[in-house]
């Protein structure tokens, strides 16, 4: 558990939070199954940052942008998204 400091609300407990998806592209091949299969489950899995996106679903339901560290989960950027439900 840690904290996201939300831009409406200020910090919060990330279990206010849901997580809904990397900003990576995943690439799909036209190609085999084999190769789909190939490209969907043995991508890589780097520790360092990147941007997801999340959304304060039990607070103000706003969506936030952040740059997290996939593995001690500090935050380093963070920024709203567009306008509050
Ligand atoms: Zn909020």
């Amino acid at each position: 558990m840690f904290l996201i400091a939300c831009p409406h609300c200020g910090p919060r407990s990330q279990a206010e939070f849901v997580y809904e998806r990397a900003e990576e592209a995943v690439a799909y091949p036209d190609g085999t199954p084999q190769e789909t299969l190939a490209a969907l489950y043995t991508r890589a899995n780097p520790r360092d940052f990147a941007w997801e996106l999340w959304r304060h679903a039990y607070g103000c339901r706003g969506w936030i942008r952040m740059r997290r560290h996939r593995t001690t989960h500090e935050i380093a950027e963070i920024e709203a998204v567009g306008a509050r439900l």
